[in-house]
């Protein structure tokens, strides 16, 4: 029995983990449950899956959380606050976490998951981007098992000869090629962008998500930050991994090795195949998902992404290409932005251009450890509000 921790419980990948994981009472159980603010929605996922530990991470919330476990007569325990949600990845409670927490807010958490050795399926890409060294470094001490849920490194992590994490980038190989669906502004001009909503910018053609990566996607970030995240997860350099515009969302990535073979994965656009994939590997279980139609699909399409309108996806090429430092810098100013924009407080057009101010600004800064990269983390939130302000 494997003994779950969804971290981000609430949120779109934490509802479809448990949704897989309800599937499959004989081998999963939800074992730690955790939210930002929604203690409703917690409390009613306490109710059904009976987890060992909830934990809100707003500490302010901690009294509600606990009368509402006693009023349903639950002995799931509660905690609060970050360090709470740190504590309980690296515990006996669990031998393995969903990180699906939005942002860096989840990394040390994700962080003691892979130190104290866990299965770690890691979503919140925000953590590899912010220290992907030091990420792989703590699986490599820990001796943790990281498989990625994000579906383009799922998808390149079934294509790969195993083990496919931490291993480098063998000799065999010639590229990794991340599909993008485009976003639902796939095919506007620069100048058509300017008056983008943010409901129109969280309208996703295809995946249904959280606030935040869908923006992510809308600007192509969220490729940006997914091709950092290859690099650290597979040891790919930078001329080594190419985007590809693919609206119909059904291949996932390639990996083409050196003899001209490329290998794909394909599904529809569901996060539970790779929940299900990383939970269950290196065996298959049933996830939900209802069969590619590929008579129906009739077609599948490629085309390059236009960096000129979505100008995000080359400043994370150049963050990557600048530096661990310059990644930090790229995920707290995008984070900023995307959070300002959700706000009405900037423009979409405006997203891209503070991120590019702030990297001018900190990437060149030199930061050793995790304090360090924090506080870079923080000086350039704090830079970057100040813009907003
Ligand atoms: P959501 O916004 O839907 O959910 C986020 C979850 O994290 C919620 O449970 C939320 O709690 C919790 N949370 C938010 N802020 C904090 C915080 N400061 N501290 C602790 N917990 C917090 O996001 P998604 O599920 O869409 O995305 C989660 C991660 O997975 C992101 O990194 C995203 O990039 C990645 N991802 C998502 C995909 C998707 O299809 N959605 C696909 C691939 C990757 P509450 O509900 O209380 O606010
Ligand atoms: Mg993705």
């Amino acid at each position: 029995m494997r003994r779950i921790a969804v971290l981000g419980a609430t949120g779109s990948i934490g509802t479809s983990a448990l949704d897989v994981i309800a599937r499959h009472p004989q081998r999963f159980a939800a074992s730690v449950l955790s939210a930002h603010t929604q203690v409703d929605a917690l409390l009613t996922l306490c109710e059904r899956f009976r987890p060992a530990l909830a934990i809100i991470a707003d500490p302010a919330l901690l009294p509600r959380l606990e009368q509402g476990l006693r009023a349903r007569g639950l002995n799931t325990d509660a905690a609060a606050g970050p360090l709470a949600l740190e504590q309980a990845a690296g515990s006996e409670l669990c031998d393995t976490v969903v990180a699906a927490i939005v942002g860096a807010a989840g990394l040390r958490s994700t962080l003691a998951a892979a130190e104290a050795g866990k299965r770690l399926l890691l979503a919140n890409k925000e953590s590899i981007v912010v220290a992907g060294a030091l990420l792989m470094d703590a699986v490599r001490r820990g001796g943790a098992e990281l498989i990625p849920v994000d579906s383009e490194h799922s998808a390149l992590f079934q294509c790969l000869p195993q083990p496919a994490v931490g291993t480098g980038f063998g000799p065999g190989l010639r590229r990794l090629l991340l599909t993008a669906s485009g976003g639902p502004f796939r095919g506007r001009r620069r100048d058509e962008l300017s008056r983008i909503t943010p409901d129109q910018a969280c309208a996703h053609p295809n995946w249904s998500m959280g606030r935040k990566i869908s923006v992510d996607s809308a600007t192509l970030m969220n490729k940006g930050l997914e091709v950092i995240e290859a690099h650290w997860l597979f040891g790919a350099p930078a001329e080594r991994i190419e985007v590809v515009v693919h609206p119909q969302s059904i291949v996932h990535s390639l990996v083409e090795y050196l003899d001209g073979s490329m290998l794909a994965q394909l599904g529809p656009p569901d996060m539970r195949t790779a929940i299900a994939c990383a939970l269950a590997w290196p065996q298959r279980v049933e996830a939900g998902v209802s069969s590619l139609d590929l008579i129906r699909l009739g077609r599948l399409d490629f085309e390059p992404p236009d960096t000129d309108a979505f100008p995000c996806l080359r400043l994370a090429f150049e963050a990557m290409r600048a530096g661990p430092e310059a990644t930090t810098c790229l995920n707290a100013a995008n984070e900023i932005a995307v959070s300002g924009f959700l706000q009405g407080r900037l423009g979409f057009l405006g997203i891209p251009a503070l991120i590019e101010r702030c990297l001018h600004r900190f990437a060149g800064d030199r930061s050793d450890g995790l304090e360090a990269l924090l506080d870079l983390d923080r000086r350039v939130r704090d830079h970057a509000e100040a813009q907003l302000a």
